[in-house]
């Protein structure tokens, strides 16, 4: 929560803004009127969700409105699928809400702790070469656009605008509830497991497409991949949780607690990094379970890092992988943090970082006291060398001309943008750079 006069920081802590004033609406109708009245008094208005993005793209310079009041389940029909929830609801509380309906979201990403208007307005993926990210689940979306007026936007009603509006960027107005398809609830087998990074490239498409869902994490400095792969089950399946002590063990001491202390450390003495990296690929990694679909798919994250990710047509995932492990190994580099891979399924939605292509992401990672910049850059020339799309909401250097090369509807959405929001009532900064004044 942003106190009156305070400063409002991402998670990441790569953005911060000192916001003229803090809002919090109770009501759709309160966002109305926040934002008929930032309009009156020459102010701009932005909502923010969780502050998970690392980029500027949340910033509110003007009126910041946090939408924490406005959580919960507006409607849910358990024989259609059809689930309508309040834009500020966190991604963690949607399991509860869907519980009594049998339902499920159909994929999630890493984590839970975003809101759904959030997540969906900066294309938030997980993994899955049939699965789309989380803004392909979206049916319909309820805005408060620059007039104050509310606009819904689904199959039947501006239904031209749905495949525009989804991963809006903030852009084109305040959302104010949104529509999902979701999934009967499932369950998730998963086996993690160390697999040589020799034997995982050469067949890693064969792999993806055999699996449900799929990534996998390597530790610069090994020659391993740490694999997830997970198939999904129907609900009645017999469960085999982690148990709650090796669950404890390996999310809050290892992977959060001996993980932050190790990263801390190697600020100072980088010459632990590779060893490090090597005894952890030996240590963790390994498992089996069955459990409800969120359990698995979400993680923790205490210790806090910087991301840049990039979506890259699928068949230039082992090229622009191999490079980036090239690049490292050339430069001397010591990471301390993992790569990530995962992959998504091709959709129609106009800014989605996989619209009409079948996509492989890589991100890369630094701890949040490192500076990502020379590790950053370079690796960025890579993927955009390989047809590459950063994520809005994690770092990149793209300006709105290189976006508009790496997307056929950028003009579409640009004009849409300029429909909704011509004095730029939502803007800021960062939406001045990849979209344009
Ligand atoms: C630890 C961590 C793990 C992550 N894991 C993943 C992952 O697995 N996959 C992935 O793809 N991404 C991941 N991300 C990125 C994250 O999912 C996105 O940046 C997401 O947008 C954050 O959601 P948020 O609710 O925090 O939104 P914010 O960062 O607060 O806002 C993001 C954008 O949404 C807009 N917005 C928020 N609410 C509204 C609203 N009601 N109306 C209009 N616009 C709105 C904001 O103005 C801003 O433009 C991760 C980030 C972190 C920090």
């Amino acid at each position: 929560m942003t106190r009156p006069g305070g400063t409002w920081r991402n998670w990441g802590r790569s953005a911060s803004v000192r916001p003229m004033r803090v809002e919090r609406p109770r009501s759709p109708e309160g966002i109305q009127r926040a934002v008929k009245a930032a309009a009156a008094q020459g102010l701009t208005v932005k909502a923010v969700g969780a502050g998970h993005s690392f980029t500027g793209i949340a910033v509110a310079p003007g009126v910041l409105l946090e939408l924490d009041d406005l959580q919960g389940l507006v409607s849910a029909d358990a024989a259609t699928g059809r689930v309508t929830l309040l834009a500020g609801t966190r991604l963690h509380r949607v399991p509860g809400l869907l519980r009594r309906h049998g339902l499920a979201m159909e994929n999630l990403g890493d984590i839970d702790r975003q809101s759904i208007a959030g997540a969906i307005s900066t294309g938030t993926h997980g993994t899955g070469t049939g699965f789309g990210g989380i803004a392909t689940q979206v049916r319909g979306l309820t805005l408060v656009t620059a007039d104050g007026e509310f606009l819904r936007i689904d199959e039947t009603q501006n239904s031209e605008l749905l495949h525009g509006a989804v991963v809006g960027l903030g852009a084109l107005g305040v959302v104010v509830e949104v529509t999902l398809q979701c999934v009967p609830a499932f369950v998730l087998h998963a086996v993690d497991a160390p697999v040589p990074l020799d034997d995982v490239l050469p067949r890693i498409h064969e792999r993806a497409d055999a699996a449900d869902h799929l990534e996998f994490y390597w530790h610069p400095h090994t020659a391993v991949a740490l694999m997830k792969t997970q198939t999904r089950l129907p609900e009645s399946t017999r469960r085999h949780p982690v148990p709650a002590v090796q669950g404890w063990i390996d999310e809050t001491v290892l992977a959060n607690g001996v993980f932050g202390a190790f990263c801390a450390i190697s600020r100072v003495v980088p010459a632990i990094i590779p060893p490090f990296n090597r005894l952890a690929v030996q240590l963790t990694g390994r498992g089996e379970y069955t459990d409800a679909s969120h359990r698995v798919l979400i993680h923790h994250r205490n210790v806090r890092f910087r991301e840049m990710e990039y979506a890259l047509p699928a068949e230039h995932l082992v090229p622009a992988f191999e490079e980036l492990q090239r690049l490292i190994v050339d430069r001397g580099w010591r990471i301390e943090f993992p790569v990530e891979v995962r992959f998504a399924a091709s959709d129609d939605l106009w800014l989605s970082t996989a619209s009409g292509r079948d996509s492989a992401y890589i991100a890369v990672h630094r701890y949040w006291r490192a500076d990502p910049r020379e590790y950053f850059d370079a690796v960025e020339q890579i993927m955009l060398r390989h047809g590459g799309r950063p994520h809005w909401g994690k770092l990149h250097s793209l300006s709105a001309d290189q976006l508009r090369e790496r997307y056929p509807r950028f003009d579409d959405f640009v004009a849409l943008r300029d429909r909704l929001d011509p004095q730029r009532l939502f803007g800021n900064r960062h939406l001045e750079r990849i979209l344009g004044a």
